[in-house]
């Protein structure tokens, strides 16, 4: 289990110089610790080392982790598909979630948010790779369903989530976190959210220092800290399979 404190403060200290060496805080960029396939019992390592914030791309997996976890004091997010009839589990476990790519499941949170009488902080997730087989509205999008998320009260848009191509070409991913970025500077001037859009979820194991660099306030990093994950990424992302990690 100590392999999981040692990485997580590796992960730590590389957050903190890449926020540093461009001119930012450490403190300003966030880290969700995804743990997707990593058993409860590793995931309290993490827990113990200080990480309360976690990430899951799976409804049914958060689910049962945040009952395993249950005495924990811990801040889900879910930075997965979510269908929408699966609205109803999602809010049972996560606090926040960064995959907001439809008005249907916006639609969907909002109304069942209403029922509980309680809000959501969402991220709207934008497809920055232009890959065929990847989550997210287009770019081009994001204007009109800002304006149209304004309808659901109960969500709380703060900014943007994406991920970037799966590519080792440094150039391509900067590319896309700097496409997100943009947007996000241009919806905080131009949509009806502005100023409360702050935030970029962009990077993760392969990629957060290049993201931080490019101005990411969130990295969503698992494998970093928990080492190589045996599922696939097709299992994850359909539409990857053959795309080797
Ligand atoms: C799995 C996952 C991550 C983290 O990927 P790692 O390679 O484990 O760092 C980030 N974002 C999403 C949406 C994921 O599903």
């Amino acid at each position: 289990m100590n392999d999981v404190a040692a990485n997580l403060q590796e992960v730590k200290g590389k957050i903190r110089e890449a926020a540093e060496g461009s001119g930012r805080r450490a403190e300003d960029v966030r880290l969700v610790l995804v743990t997707k396939t990593v058993t409860p019992e590793r995931i309290r390592a993490a827990i113990t080392a200080g990480q309360r914030d976690l990430g899951e791309n799976k409804v049914q997996e958060g689910r049962q982790k945040a009952a395993a976890l249950a005495d924990e004091s811990l801040r889900w997010s879910m930075i997965g598909h979510l269908q929408t009839n699966k609205v109803k589990d999602v809010l049972g476990f996560a606090a926040e979630v960064q995959s907001l790519d439809r008005l249907s499941l916006a639609t969907a949170l909002d109304r069942r948010l209403q029922q509980l009488g309680r809000g959501l902080d969402v991220l709207v997730q934008v497809n920055t790779s232009g890959e065929a087989s990847k989550f997210g509205l287009t770019p081009e999008e994001v204007p009109a369903f800002l304006r149209e998320l304004t309808a659901c009260s109960a969500l709380r848009p703060k900014g943007f989530m994406t991920l970037a191509t799966f590519t080792p070409d440094e150039a391509e991913v900067r590319r896309c976190f700097r496409l997100l970025r943009a947007l996000r500077d241009h919806a905080q001037q131009q949509a009806p959210q502005a100023g409360q859009l702050a935030e970029l979820s962009m990077g993760m194991s392969g990629d957060y220092p290049w993201a931080i660099e490019e101005g990411a306030t969130i990295v969503r990093v698992g494998q970093a800290v928990f080492g190589k994950r045996a599922l696939p990424d097709a299992h994850y992302w359909p539409g990857v399979a053959g795309t080797a990690a």
